[in-house]
């Protein structure tokens, strides 16, 4: 498998609308999107930095992923994104090599990339994503 880059840094907020204006106003970063992702409870929002991104998460729903998350762990860093070459190919192979998969198949992300969860047991506490676009 190739990792490419950092594709995004996940952030779980309670608020998106409250939150942006530090990454706009005080940190001078330029929001280039809005979505909701129905199938995750989550309206998400990205601010390029870079070569990568940060994207902002708030919940549709308090037992949405990242309602759950902020109820244990409060506001921050949720998760980390890897883009890889193909992700299908990177699945197998780290399922191969013995790490937890949450997802053993892509499914859809905001901006129709394609993604999928590590299980953070694997990776030392911390929630990969992989994503493909
Ligand atoms: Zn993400």
């Amino acid at each position: 498998m190739k990792v490419l880059k950092v594709d995004h840094i996940g952030i779980a907020v309670n608020s998106i609308e409250e939150v942006k204006k530090l990454y706009t106003d005080i940190l001078g970063l330029l929001q280039t999107g809005s979505e909701t992702v129905a199938e995750q409870k989550v309206t998400t929002a990205f601010f390029p930095v870079g070569d990568t991104e940060v994207e902002l998460l708030e919940s549709t729903s308090p037992d949405g992923p990242i309602g759950k998350f902020i109820e244990a762990k409060g506001q921050g860093v949720q998760h980390i994104a890897f883009r890889v070459e193909n992700i299908e190919q990177a699945l197998e192979e780290l399922k191969a090599k013995g790490v937890r998969l949450i997802d053993e198949k892509p499914r859809k992300g905001a901006g129709g990339a394609k993604i999928a969860f590590l299980h953070p047991k694997s990776t030392f506490g911390v929630l990969v994503e992989l994503s493909e676009r």
